[in-house]
This record gives structure tokens, sequence and C-alpha cells, in this order.
């Protein structure tokens, strides 16, 4: 048995930043930029106009007061798209719109609501207009060929957008893993109908593809396979042969019918590491094949889903690029004693609130690996180390935040 730092540094060593694929900008919401990206575009493109007014020569301006008013003519109109034709003349201005192309000569925009008076030839002013007014002036941003994006950076909507506005439509990312769910266990069905005494429901494939689903990644789901040599190295051969990580559940404990660490030894997959002093999920197998690894999950639906959170999650976000893998965690303060006798660490699920500016944690009352409607309450995990058998109620403690927690 293995402490949990080490399952978790071994998991972090094997897996590295995957493949690198040139991917559309519309489906890179969250993923991780492989390189830095250049701009082939300045940005703005071209001097623009930043109000609806008047493009006009800020020197012919310069003596305008109440008392002694400029006036210009209008030559032109200029809307967003259009390309602006005409200079600007002494005495002269054009009617523009935001968005607009400053047209040549122009050095500055009043806008509209600033000038005194307006008919359709003409307009005056009473204050004079500063050079530079009200213009977005080309390549205020960048200008082409400087690096607008860093290898590591998350595409954010906001990077999105701002790639966009480059022209930039495609960038390199680290592509998805592709990964399978193989349920084992001879008692599981996904059918009713096929519901006879002995039988249960199979589930934890459900919460691990929602679970990945979250990391935008779509599963491969093997239909349940019974407890079967030769079934178990069939499927499990397919799956490693196809997928880069394969999350395998049930079978992996010491029972009669626990195959999978055999089956998976006569398929060549290394074990990195069996059992971890953690409660629930102390079968916990971890192997490789080459680049490709396997997660053995205990069967236990708590258990095949805390291991999801704390080693598959992170590993997924490594193989994706992330700097930030590990759960994120938070000093909160606990309501209530929490004792235990073993010398494994308990990942207990709990409810954490905010409580004027301090958070509270409660731990669910029943915490049996078979249990899922604590963990369905639970908004994280209550982290009681391996060597401590005792926390008072008002102890400060870590939790896990279980998923992403972005709102309080
Ligand atoms: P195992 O790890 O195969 O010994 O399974 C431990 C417990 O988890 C047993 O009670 C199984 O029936 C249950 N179990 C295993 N796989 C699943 C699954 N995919 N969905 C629901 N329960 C499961
Ligand atoms: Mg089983």
């Amino acid at each position: 048995m293995i402490t949990i730092a080490t399952a978790k540094d071994i998991v972090a060593q094997t897996i590295r930043p995957g493949r690198v694929a040139s991917v559309p900008l519309g489906q890179c919401v969250g993923k991780i930029l492989a390189r830095a990206v250049a701009t082939p575009h300045d940005f703005p493109l071209f001097a623009a106009s930043a109000m609806d007014g008047y493009a006009l020569r800020s020197a012919d301006t310069q003596h305008a007061t109440p008392a002694r008013p400029c006036q210009l003519r209008i030559t032109e109109i200029l809307y967003a798209g259009d390309h602006a034709t005409r200079t600007i003349d002494l005495g002269e201005t054009i009617r523009i719109m935001t968005g607009a192309m400053i047209p040549r000569g122009a050095t500055a925009v009043v806008p509209q609501e600033d000038v005194a008076q307006t008919t359709a030839q003409q307009i005056t002013l009473t204050r004079a207009v500063a050079a530079g007014d009200h213009i977005r002036p080309a390549g205020e941003e960048c200008r082409s060929g400087n690096i607008v994006a860093s290898a590591g950076d998350t595409l954010t909507p906001a990077r999105i957008g701002y790639l966009a506005a480059l022209g930039i439509y495609e960038v390199p990312v680290y592509a998805a893993p592709r990964v399978a769910i193989i349920p084992t266990g001879s008692e599981l069905i996904r059918d009713s109908a096929a519901l006879t005494p002995g039988k249960i429901f199979e589930s934890n494939s459900f919460a691990l593809a929602a679970a990945l689903m979250e990391l935008g990644i779509v599963p491969t789901i093997s239909p349940p396979v019974p407890d079967e040599e030769n079934a178990l190295r069939h499927v499990l051969h397919d799956a490693i042969t196809t997928h880069d990580i394969t999350l395998v559940s049930g079978g992996v404990s010491v029972g009669d019918k626990d195959y999978i660490r055999a089956v998976l030894a006569t398929l060549q997959v290394e074990s990195l590491f069996w059992s971890v002093a953690q409660k629930p999920g102390k079968p916990l197998f971890f192997g490789k094949r080459d680049a490709r690894v396997v997660f053995g999950l205990p069967g236990n639906p708590a258990s095949s889903l805390v291991c999801f959170y704390e080693y598959v999650q992170p590993a997924i976000l490594r193989w994706l690029g992330h700097a930030s893998i590990w759960p994120v965690s938070a000093c909160a303060v606990l309501q209530q004693r929490v004792t235990k006798k073993d010398r494994r660490a308990h990942f207990l699920r709990a409810v954490a609130t905010h409580d004027a500016g301090t958070l509270l944690v409660t731990p669910q009352s029943s915490q049996d690996s078979h249990r899922m409607a604590s963990f369905a309450r639970a908004n994280c995990f209550l982290i009681v180390p391996a060597d401590v058998q005792e926390l008072a109620s008002g102890a400060r403690v870590d939790i896990h935040w279980i998923g992403e927690k972005i709102c309080t």
C-alpha cells in the first residue's frame, strides 16, 4: 500500500501533455494553447471612429468659443464598413459612425452630442476639439507579428474573442485524449427489463462519463463486461489499443473473480501502483503500456468517483496541458467531531458553506463506499489525513471542491 502523495506523484510523472492539433476557434473554449500565437494583422486594423459624430481637422476648431463659433461643411457620410475615399480639407467635416474608417486629413472626431448646432449641410462647434479625440488608432492593441497569446494560456471566452478579432480562426491546442470506460461485473445490467434477483443497475459509467464530459471529453462507453477472463481480455485489449486512457471499473480488489490486474498483465500493461492508503478507493490500480495508461477503479460507486476526481481528472488535465491539475482545495472549519480507526486518509463526502467570510464544512452521515445519496448532496471532500485519528469540532480542515467551484 502506498500513500496518496506517492500515488499522485506517479500519475503526474507518467502522464505528459498529449497531441497538439490545430483546432477551429469555436471548439476551443477551456483548451490550452500548445504554442505561442503571433497575429498576422494589426489591431485595430485601421484608425476608426469611437463615436457617432463628425470627423474633422482639430486645427480648424482651435479658436472655437461660444462667442466665436466655428462652422464646418459636411461633405460625406461614412458608416461602419465604408471605405473612406475623400480627404477632409480646410473647413470641412465628414459625418461618421462608430467603427467607420477615419478619412484622410481628419485628426479628431467630435461626438454628435457635443455639436452645438447641426443642419444637413453644416455643424457649428463652440469649443475646440483636441487632436486624437475619439479616434481608435490603428495598431493600438498589437502590431502584425506580435505574440498575442502564449503557450500554456487557457482559451477563455475573452481570449477567443481577441484571437477572432485578429482574424485567427484556428489555434494549436492540446487535443483531448481518447478515453474508454469499461464497467465490469457479472451483476451489472443497464436495462430494467433485464432486472432479475441479484442484478443491479450499472451506474459507474454514467457518473464517470458525466465527469469526463465536464472536462470536454466524450468517452467511449462499453456495455458492462461479465467477470470472465476471456471477455475481459478481449474488451480491454480493444480499449487499450484504441484509447489513450482506459478507465475500467470493478474487479481490481481481492475477490475470487477480480481478474482485472491479472488480465492487464497478460496484455503487457505494466503496473505502476495498486492499493493506496485511502478510503474510499483503496484498491485503485494504475498501469501503462507505452504511452497508454489504464486506471483500474474500484467498483463501489463512491470509490470510483472519488478516484476519478483525485487521480483521473488530474491525469486528464495534465494530458490537456493544464499547469494546475489537482483538486481545488480550501481550508474550512469543521462543524462536528470526526473520528477514525485506520491509518488511511479518508475523503469524506461533505457540504461546505460560506458563513460571513468563513467556510464551514459538515461531513455527510453515510460514508460507506456503496452509498451515493450522500455523494449526490456533497459539494466537497473533507480530507482526514492518514495519521489523524480524531478531528475536533471547530478544527481547521482541508477540503477539495468537487468539480470546479467558480461562484460563491
Ligand atoms: P468490485 O470492485 O468489482 O468488487 O465491486 C464492488 C461493488 O461495487 C460491488 O457491490 C459491485 O456490485 C459494485 N459495482 C461494481 N461496478 C459497478 C458499476 N459499474 N455500477 C454500480 N455498481 C458497481
Ligand atoms: Mg466486481
